[in-house]
């Protein structure tokens, strides 16, 4: 228990994000209450029944009202008009943060229309599953995962402390950068990997003579992982890659060329090549075990499916 950081938190949005903040958010006592509300009456219902929040309400800006902390859980292209929205009913001194897996776009889209005396602080916890919706989250999502924050050039400093200590009471890492560097960052470690897994899927589903059959028999020998991601939400997805075009394109550039080389290693028979490059990857993927960020198991301790976490 981290005691009460905030009186009240609203959740907008409670999908796999906003009800994993709320669960963890209880789990350590951070908030006094916590209030949501999601657009459709189904998700609003069934997160009434799961019973994560202390209230959820029938519209985005009364569940605002009062609120200390707002958290915007919502697909990134849905933010701008979720702030229009509940900018009339925000206390001042309020904070609004959100969880966007793109920053630059969002911050574009949400400052905006924020009033004065609001204290914005942008936020991404790389954190998550290939599961969507209210049914999806859990308490455990964030522990020692990374919450990367993107404070604004004139944010305010007490508002981004308060910000970053309720992520570590929600058991998180956090790191501060800039949003241009955040785009960078998550194209490579995030946002390129699923577009890589999405097109090995669908390469897969196009040889219907193979996936027929083979490809699900032997899928264990690596495609399974890009499945698993390629399971990934497509409005969200599609959200990252309108906005994150640029840092995406750049990275997929680089992509490409690698790609070329190791055709041509592939194709000249340059054993030494292939090998050199593999040393240098398989130590990256020991860098990241040593970070705590996976695990050494056979089965990159994916047994438990449903608790898998990704960025
Ligand atoms: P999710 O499980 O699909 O939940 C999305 C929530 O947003 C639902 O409550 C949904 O309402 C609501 N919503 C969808 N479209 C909306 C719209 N146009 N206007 C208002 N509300 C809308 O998604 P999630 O995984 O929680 O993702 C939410 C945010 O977290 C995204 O910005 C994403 O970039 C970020 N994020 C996701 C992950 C991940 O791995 N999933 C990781 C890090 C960050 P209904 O249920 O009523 O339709």
């Amino acid at each position: 228990m981290s005691g009460v950081m905030f009186e009240r938190v609203a959740l907008i949005g409670l999908g796999l994000m906003g009800s994993s903040i709320a669960h963890a958010t209880r789990r350590t006592g951070a908030a006094g209450q916590i209030v949501g509300h999601a657009r459709s009456h189904a998700t609003r219902d069934r997160a009434r029944k799961l019973g994560f929040c202390d209230r959820v309400v029938e519209s985005a800006g009364e569940a605002v009202e009062d609120a200390d902390l707002v958290v915007l859980c919502v697909p990134v292209g849905a933010c701008g008009a979720v702030a229009a929205e509940i900018a009339p009913h925000l206390k001042p001194g309020a904070i609004v943060s959100d969880v966007g897996s793109v920053k630059l776009a969002l911050i574009k889209a949400v400052a905006p229309h924020l009033p004065e005396g609001v204290h914005f602080v942008p936020a991404h916890p790389m954190a998550g599953t290939e599961h969507s919706g209210p049914d999806a989250g859990f308490a455990e999502l964030f522990d020692n995962r990374w919450c990367i924050i993107t404070p604004l050039p004139d944010g305010d400093r007490v508002a981004v402390d308060r910000v970053e200590k309720f992520w570590s009471a929600l058991g998180a890492n956090t790191a501060e950068m800039t949003p241009e560097h955040h785009e960078l960052v998550v194209a490579v470690t995030s946002h390129v990997p699923h577009a890589i897994a999405y097109t090995m899927v669908g390469v897969a589903d196009d040889l219907h003579r193979v996936t027929d059959n083979e490809v699900i028999q032997f899928s264990a020998a690596g495609f399974r992982d890009f499945t698993r991601i390629a399971a990934s939400d497509p409005t969200m997805w599609r959200d990252v890659f309108l906005n994150n075009r640029e840092a995406v394109l750049d990275i997929l550039g680089r992509f490409t060329e690698e790609l070329f080389q190791l055709r041509r290693a592939i194709r000249t028979g340059d054993g030494d090549f292939l090998f050199d490059y593999f040393t240098r990857t398989r130590a990256i993927r020991r860098g990241i075990i040593e970070a705590g960020q996976d695990t050494d198991a056979p089965d990159f301790g994916r047994v438990l499916s449903k608790h898998e976490p990704e960025s």
